[in-house]
């Protein structure tokens, strides 16, 4: 494709996080392509594509399952976050338009991306590696290094920010002192981003394999509390360390599973993230409006979820099971025989029974009531409905491949 490209008489190269992971001796997760084709060229050129992006076009080109991002060199007029995903989430500096497809030269181009490491252009025609920024000696050091005046650059695009400490921990790269020093001092920058370009940025910081190193990078820069304010707070005066132990402990178990190519889900994080400040707010309530413990939950639930979904906007299909596993929790705690049955065959229930099990680690609840839920689901599996199948244990796991993300028990400690 990139002969294609070249072959028609235009300049291409790899470039970008792919480029990147392979001089650091790491697996690239994909490739983008930048050329000074314009998105019209290209569409030309390859009649598997096709053009996407309202503000910057860019051209999309197909190869079996693979989609191969191709961009035309952007100008330096361009200051804002304008990556393809990011598209419909562009921050304008102060009174600034952002004109449409302003398109520039290699070196603009590498002016205007983030980091000295991401701005490494791969010529094939050559083999050469084309470096404007100094990213091939910062690649050498291991440093994360901001191109340009940090502080405008974050102003420019706040998100930037999470992305120096998502980098940092996923490459294990050492912020330069100047890219990092700002961070703490303009963290706030982070209440105007759009709440779904959060969620995007949540994704790639806790759902792709380091979660536990980014959510420490996140609070050693004081981001943490932008992203999940309630969350933070209930950290902050965890006198018992249990709600710490509790959220490092997912962190720690969904790297696991990411590791080991489990399926992990946001909605259990979210559920983790937040059962404190639900399960706080939830007991005020009680109090004052006199409510049933699982009236007090339920209302704290929906209100915590929406106050979160302020910073980051997570779609429904991921906050009602949220509610729905934190919802479990005290019917969990119940062990009624006629009323187990029932929890057993509630949709959430195994992500239920994850938080639980970390709960019990923790020491928040007893363990013999996690081994309770784990035998009473054996029990369960043995006379279900479904033991008519082959396999009854595999369509469990199914269900929970859509639901769940916790711990498996038998990883659980
Ligand atoms: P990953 O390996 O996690 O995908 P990445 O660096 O490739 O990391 P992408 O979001 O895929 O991240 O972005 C691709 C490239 O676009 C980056 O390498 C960088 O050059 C540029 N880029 C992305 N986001 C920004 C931004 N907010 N500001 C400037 N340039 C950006
Ligand atoms: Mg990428």
């Amino acid at each position: 494709m990139l002969y294609r490209l070249k072959d028609a008489g235009y300049a291409a190269f790899l470039v970008g996080g792919g480029v990147r992971d392979l001089l650091l001796g790491l697996q690239p997760k994909d490739f983008d392509i930048a050329t000074d084709a314009t998105p019209e060229e290209v569409r030309a050129l390859f009649s598997n594509s096709r053009l996407i992006g309202r503000r910057f076009r860019l051209a999309h080109v197909r190869f079996g399952r693979e989609i191969i991002e191709v961009a035309t060199f952007r100008g330096t007029g361009v200051t804002a976050s304008d990556t393809p995903e990011n598209g419909d989430h562009v921050i304008h500096e102060s009174g600034r338009i952002i004109t449409d497809n302003a398109w520039g030269s290699i070196e603009e181009d590498a002016l205007r991306r983030d980091f000295t490491v991401n701005a490494l252009y791969y010529n094939i025609a050559d083999y050469s590696i084309w470096d404007f920024t100094g990213g091939v000696a910062d690649i050498d050091q291991r440093v994360l290094r901001l191109i340009g005046d940090p502080e405008r650059r974050y102003r420019e695009d706040p998100v930037r920010m999470l992305r120096a400490a998502r980098l940092a921990a996923k490459l294990d790269l050492n912020i330069d002192a100047a890219t990092a020093a700002p961070i703490p001092g303009m963290a706030s920058l982070i209440d105007d981003v759009p709440p779904a370009r959060l969620f995007d940025e949540f994704l790639k910081l806790f759902q792709t394999g380091h979660a536990l190193a980014s959510y420490r990078k996140l609070q050693q820069l004081s981001l943490f509390e932008h992203l999940f304010p309630e969350t933070a707070a209930g950290l902050r005066d965890d006198v018992d360390g249990r709600f710490t132990a509790l959220v490092e402990a997912a962190l720690a178990n969904t790297d696991q599973r990411v590791a080991e190519e489990r399926p992990i889900s946001p909605m259990f994080m979210f559920a983790v993230l937040l059962w404190r400040p639900v399960q706080r707010l939830a007991r005020e309530l009680a109090m004052q409006d006199q409510l049933s413990e699982a009236q007090a939950l339920m209302a704290a639930a929906a209100e915590i979820s929406s106050r979160q979904s302020r910073r980051i906007a997570v779609p429904r299909r991921y906050s009602l099971p949220m509610r729905d596993v934190i919802q479990l929790q005290p019917r969990l705690e119940n062990r009624q025989s006629r009323r187990v049955r029932r929890v057993l065959q509630h949709k959430r229930f195994r992500a239920a029974y994850d938080l639980l099990l970390l709960r019990a680690q923790v020491g928040e609840v007893e363990p013999e009531l996690a081994e309770f839920w784990t035998t009473a689901q054996e029990h369960a599996g043995d006379v279900s409905p479904r033991s008519d199948e082959p396999r009854p244990r595999r369509r469990r796991r199914r269900r929970r491949r859509r639901g769940s993300n916790g711990p498996a028990p038998a990883t659980a400690h």
